[in-house]
């Protein structure tokens, strides 16, 4: 008999097997994540996430009869020591469950590896580049493939955690769209997530029960991310009250913005330059690239805007504080770090923070709170365009809170 962590019930092996497989059948039926005879690329890192979503997809599939042709689609992008040892997992896992694989390198899609990255720019802001240029290789692949989707392994506990950044960040927007089950619904591409209310906890279960083949080494530039604060913060939710991580995701799924945050979502458009999708005339990976390309690799995720940028000679849109459509969570945790960072540190034992008002370009109330219940108790508000300025001050407060890891009550307050 084994806990379910999720629901707290005992339960045999087998049992837990079949309430696990059928959990997720229910999630793509309710959701309507698939079409019969859909190409579907299956994101695979060889991580304990993606092979299980290898191992359910290929099983459901066959089960169901989805009638989904599967494919596997991982991006190598070049980390000694990590990603080459996990490849060679995913290459076991092509053979284990009979579904062919597709590899595509940040060498051949850009001309850097992330080593080389890293060399270049050190181990503060590396996942941002990571997180935007394997976000593209992903549709780069996909789209080589033929694919009309992308399944990520991205579970419960990885959807809670984005909405907690996405509160503490102020980023209204993001926070509208980041529990949704599917992205970019009207795009070409779509990509959905099939673990979205499945528990960390229990695809680990899950894998180590069924003896699956998965490599569990952690990426050696991470712990540098900041996305571990947050993650801590949900497990100690979870340990609270297991349920506090669908709670989370559920209180997203139900939040009301008002009409002005919507004119601040980004219109999709495609890069002029690479002509995948962006937000702005040009991409953030190519931004990126731009500031790699010309020895400058910090000029592209430094919190220039406008006329710093020209001034450096820069395209006009390398330097626009947010940065293209394609910047994805891996973004979100560097620059929280990077906030945290300048944390004054009379901050960082605070119980009660209080930013001060002021951000650039006008109101946004936020308030994010835990009751003293240890029960997530998070409200957002939208009033005019939220600023970086405002953004900054909040997230140094937010991650003051975030280390406290108790009772806390974030206020960020306009005028
Ligand atoms: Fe890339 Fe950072 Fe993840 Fe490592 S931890 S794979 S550098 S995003």
């Amino acid at each position: 008999m084994l806990n379910r962590p999720k629901t707290q019930e005992q339960v045999c092996r087998e049992c837990f097997f079949t309430a696990f497989e059928e959990e997720v059948h229910q999630t793509i039926v309710d959701n309507k994540l698939f079409k019969h005879g859909e190409r579907l690329a299956v994101a695979a890192s060889g991580g304990k996430d993606s092979t299980v979503l290898a191992h359910i997809m290929s099983t459901l599939n066959a089960r169901y009869n989805y009638g989904l042709d599967l494919f596997l689609l991982s991006i190598d992008e070049g980390i000694t020591g990590y990603r080459d040892d996990s490849l060679e997992t995913v290459k076991r896992n092509e053979q284990q469950y009979g579904i062919p694989l597709k590899v595509v390198s940040y060498k051949e899609l850009y001309g850097w590896t992330m080593d080389e990255i890293v060399s270049q720019i050190g181990t503060k802001n590396n996942c941002t580049f990571c997180g935007v240029f394997r976000r593209q290789a992903l549709d780069r692949g996909a789209v080589l493939m033929g694919a009309n989707k992308i399944a990520t392994g991205h579970n419960a506990d990885d959807v809670a955690e984005t909405v907690l950044l996405n509160i503490l960040r102020g980023d209204v927007p993001r926070l509208g769209r980041c529990a949704n089950i599917i992205t970019g619904e009207d795009s070409s591409l779509p990509r959905v997530k099939p673990f979205k209310y499945a528990y960390e906890k229990e695809i680990v279960l899950y894998a180590y029960y069924k003896k699956l083949d998965y490599f569990s080494t952690e990426c050696i530039y991470a712990p540098f991310a900041a996305r571990g604060f947050a993650r801590e913060f949900i497990k100690d939710l979870e340990a609270a009250r297991p349920l506090a991580i669908i709670d989370v995701i559920r209180s997203a799924e139900d939040f009301v913005f008002a009409a002005a945050s919507d004119e601040k979502l980004p219109q999709p458009r495609t890069c002029e330059r690479c002509g995948y999708i962006s937000s702005q005339p040009v991409c953030k990976a190519c931004v990126l690239l731009e500031g790699l390309n010309r020895g400058m690799p910090r000029l592209g995720v430094s919190r220039t805007r406008g006329r710093r940028g020209e001034k450096a000679g820069l395209h006009p849109d390398v330097g626009r504080g947010g940065g293209g459509g394609s910047s994805g969570p891996a973004e979100v945790a560097s620059e929280s770090a990077e906030a945290a960072s300048t944390m004054p540190a009379e901050r960082q034992g605070g119980g009660v923070a209080q930013a001060p008002a002021g951000g650039e370009g006008g109101a946004a109330p936020t308030t994010a709170g835990c009751a003293d219940d240890g029960l997530p108790r998070f409200e957002a508000w939208a009033s005019g365009a939220a600023g970086a300025g405002g953004q900054t001050a909040a997230e140094k407060v937010a991650r003051a809170a975030v280390r406290q890891r108790g009772p806390v009550e974030i206020v960020y307050e306009t005028t």
